[in-house]
């Protein structure tokens, strides 16, 4: 934040104005950030910097709310006036008009060939995400690319259209909570369970307005899927942010997205300060954390899942930019392999790639996609949010029916979440859900693994 504010040094608690690297929007907030950005700058006006804004339609998409899908149209529009080399369109022609058609289902694909998927996860696929720079994203969620070693944080629709029109934002330094992790988690233990578990400990607004410092020689060893899950929800305890130190892990990935897609390669990654101070100050032994379960009704109301086994469940999710990676689905695809869930079990990757990764990943002769349709799980290939935050009524996987119980490998559990505002979502690892799916209530996925 020193660095993008022209100063040598910063404490917490000054306010500063910072250069932005990049504003990222979709389709829920990207007509509400245009407005802001024509109403104050003008019909005519033009963003401050084309190629700096990233927009990725994701949200709202397979449904056939005409209101949803005439947002995207809205962002076509508007990137294409300006210019924009990065909207991530749902469909191939520029003149078209997006709508989605009901009558082919909702699992087979409908989206063209530039369609990115969920915002937060397509940013590093594409490209998007460098060390050491600023990231503002129309999305509570876009902490998670602090996994990227850098200063990434949700901001509304009006400060989002001041960025587009100015490249800066007036910004509050927050102080820094310091998380060290010691250990190796166990076998059936996720990236997932150390959140969950952290959030557990401070409460779901613990971190309110603070910075989420994730470091230690457990943080070297997650992979950078693991990070992403981890920076991905510091906002569940309310923070301003998440971040992890860069590494060669993060180097080699960085460097394999930004070549793949020509996108900017250059950046000068952060290291933690040489007089480093905390708000708060804890160390977590990863060797000890077990599977955990975040219950209805907040991200705060922990359990393990061996003290949650007598739950009957009606329904398991696996999906979203926290729990939908490819990763994600192979840890759920080895427990859920050879065996049948015995509820519905809805599954969204967030990514086209991450769908194609499923269908060309094969384990004795057979992909890891029809592993998971022959179990039983109902796996869509139109990869976005879809009912992780509920959505239109016809939302694939939406829990439309009040009373409903969903384990859900997502991030958020507030009543409303993925629907009706009676269901409640328990939030779990990729692997606790599996065991869950199997079993039609909690399970512990450490039973399950084979
Ligand atoms: S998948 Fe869920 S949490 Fe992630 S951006 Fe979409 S709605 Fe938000």
């Amino acid at each position: 934040m020193a660095r993008a504010s022209g100063k040598s040094n910063l404490v917490a608690g000054e306010n500063v104005w910072v250069q932005v690297d990049t504003l990222m929007t979709h389709d829920v907030c990207g007509p509400g950030t245009i407005g802001v950005f024509k109403r104050e700058f003008g019909q005519n006006a033009k963003v401050w910097d084309a190629k700096k804004i990233v927009i990725i339609p994701d949200h709202y998409i397979f449904t056939s709310d005409s209101l949803s899908n005439r947002n995207v149209d809205i962002l076509r529009t508007f990137s294409k006036e300006q210019g924009l080399p990065y909207f991530y369109d749902v469909i191939d022609d520029e003149n078209g008009n997006w709508q989605f058609d009901s009558s082919q289902g909702l699992l087979k694909r409908q989206y063209g060939s530039r369609y990115a998927g969920v915002c937060h996860a397509a940013l590093p696929q594409k490209g998007h995400l460098r060390p050491g720079e600023i990231l503002f994203g129309t999305d509570s969620h876009t902490c998670m690319a602090g996994a990227f070693n850098q200063f990434a944080t949700g901001i509304g629709n009006t400060d989002a259209g001041f960025v587009m029109g100015t490249g800066k934002l007036l910004i509050k330094v927050p102080e820094t909570m310091h998380f060290r992790l010691e250990g190796k988690l166990q076998p059936g233990v996720m990236a997932k369970d150390i959140i969950l578990h952290v959030i557990g400990e401070i409460g779901f607004d613990g971190a309110t307005y603070r910075a989420m410092q994730f470091d230690g020689e457990g943080a070297s060893d997650l992979s950078m899927d693991d990070r992403m899950t981890v920076a991905n929800m510091a906002i569940e305890a309310g923070g301003k942010n998440g971040i992890f130190e860069y590494d060669e892990k993060t180097k080699s990935l960085v460097e394999e997205r930004t070549s793949l897609n020509g996108t900017k390669s250059e950046y000068e990654p952060v290291e933690r300060d040489n007089n480093e101070s905390f708000i708060y100050d804890s160390t977590i032994d990863l060797t000890k954390l077990e599977p955990t379960v975040a219950c209805h009704p907040d991200p705060g109301n922990r359990k393990t899942a061996r003290e949650m086994t007598d739950m009957k469940l009606d329904r398991a999710y696996i999906g979203s930019c926290t729990g939908g990676k490819t990763s994600d689905f192979i840890a759920f695809a080895e427990i859920i392999r050879g065996q049948e869930v015995r509820i519905d079990t809805f599954g969204v990757p967030a990514t086209p790639e991450i769908v194609n990764d499923l269908q060309t990943t094969e384990w004795e002769g057979k992909s890891v996609w029809n592993i998971l349709t022959d179990a039983g799980v109902r796996m869509t290939e139109n990869a976005g949010c879809s009912a992780c935050l509920g959505g239109p009524v016809d939302t694939f996987g939406r829990m439309n029916e009040g009373g409903m119980k969903c384990i859900s490998a997502t991030n958020r559990n507030f009543p409303g979440r993925m629907g009706s505002k009676e269901s409640e979502v328990y939030l779990a690892s990729p692997a606790t859900v599996a065991a869950s799916a199997l079993a039609g209530h909690v399970a512990d996925p450490r039973d399950y693994l084979n």
